[in-house]
Formats: C-alpha cells, structure tokens, sequence
C-alpha cells in the first residue's frame, strides 16, 4: 500500500505513544511487561490501515496484537482510524518497522501467531527476495515464533500464493490448512476481513493457507 506521504506521520506516531510503539527494539524480551499479562502474542505484517488487526483486537481480549508497517504515512492512517473507533481496545501496540528485522524486536517464543494479509505481490522474479513469505523473512519469522506457532496468509494474488505454496513447502514448513475460496468456505463465518479483502473480494477467490515449521 502506497499513500501520499504525510509529512505529519511522526508527529502522529510520538501523539498516540499509548498504543504505538516508538523505539521497537527496546521491547525484545519485553513485551509481557508492555501489555502487563501474558497471553499469547499474534502480529500482523503489513498490516496497512489496520482494520484485521483492530477488529481481531476487539474480538479477542484475551490475546495480545501487535500491527507492524513499514510505511510511517500508512501507519499514522492507521493510527487516525483506530482513534475514529469508538470502542477502544488495550490489547493492541502498532509499530513503524521492516519485517525482515523483526528478530530485533521480539525474541525466540514472544510471537504465537503470524499474519500477512494481501501481502505486495512483487511480480517480477529479480523482486521475489522482497515476497513476505520468501526464505529470507521466514528465517526471520521462525527466529521469534513458538514451536507450535503458525503463520495464517491470505491473498488475491494467484501468482503469489502459488509462490507462497512452494515457498513454505521448500523451507520446510508443513501446510495445514489451505482454501481456494475462502468467501465460499465454512471459514468465511468467522473471518475477519481487511481493506484490500473488501476491496478485492467482488474480483475474484481469495486464498488462505495455514502453515507451520517442520520440526
Ligand atoms: N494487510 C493490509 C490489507 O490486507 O488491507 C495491507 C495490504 S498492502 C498490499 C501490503 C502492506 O504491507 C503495505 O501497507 C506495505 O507497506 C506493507 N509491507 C510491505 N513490506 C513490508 C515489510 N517488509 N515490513 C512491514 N510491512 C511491509
């Protein structure tokens, strides 16, 4: 996701320091202490303006979410969207950060669960090293994930989730849930959707896979 870039982004970061989070690397090993409990931590990367991981956030009390961005402009919308709730949730911290330095951010076993939701495509096979889901970022997402954790994707994009299918399977990760049409699944029930799933939904199936590192 590309926005104009809002020369006011910092400045909305430094406003909202309750729920976002300004020096990420000060919470590896911290981050019990940050949410004051210590239940389970699930992130979203790429998590865009914010709508899954706001409403997961709602919806799940008892879970601890934590939205990463790499664009401070994509994150300050969502930072103002947030705030436009009226319900307010304190189980929720948004941060500004490139997921492929994440392991400076949590340490090994501080994330449950990963999402990456309608993650860039990057078509052109010279930008395949850029795919959230490429060997290089799931070295980093195995470096902070618990054993038993997975990481739940969803995407419109064919060519990436083939991309993805192969990807995992290589690394080696087992995939444990997989649909073609998630819209027309059982699963549809309970998902949560996010801005580009709304958008892109009308167009065509939306594909889901579920997967965890082989141990
Ligand atoms: N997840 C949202 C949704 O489904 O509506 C946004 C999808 S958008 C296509 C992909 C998002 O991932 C963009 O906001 C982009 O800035 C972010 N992103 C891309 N590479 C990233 C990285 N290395 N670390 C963190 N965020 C990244």
């Amino acid at each position: 996701m590309r926005l104009r870039n809002n020369p006011k982004a910092y400045d909305i970061m430094k406003e909202n320091k309750s729920f976002v989070i300004l020096e990420p690397e000060n919470c590896k090993n911290k981050w019990k202490d940050i949410f004051g409990n210590n239940h389970p931590i699930y992130i979203e990367i790429g998590m865009g303006k914010g709508d899954f991981i706001y409403e997961n956030a709602r919806q799940f009390p008892e879970i601890n979410f934590v939205g990463i961005e790499k664009y401070p402009s994509v994150l300050a919308a969502a930072i103002n969207k947030i705030n436009a709730r009226e319900e307010k949730v304190n189980n929720l911290r948004l941060m500004h950060y490139d997921a492929i330095e994440l392991h400076q951010v949590f340490e090994k076993d501080e994330v449950d669960k990963i999402f990456l939701n309608f993650s860039d495509p990057w078509p052109k096979s010279k930008h395949a090293k850029r795919r959230l889901t490429s060997s290089k970022f799931l070295d980093v997402y195995k470096d902070i994930l618990i054993d038993e954790g997975n990481i739940e994707f969803k995407s419109d994009n064919r060519g990436l989730f083939e991309y993805s299918i192969i990807s995992l399977n290589q690394y080696p990760m087992d995939i444990e849930y997989i649909s073609l049409d998630l819209h027309n699944s059982p699963e549809s029930e309970i998902n949560i959707m996010t801005e580009y799933e709304r958008k892109f939904c009308e167009k065509g199936p939306i594909y889901k896979l579920v997967a965890r590192y082989r141990k």
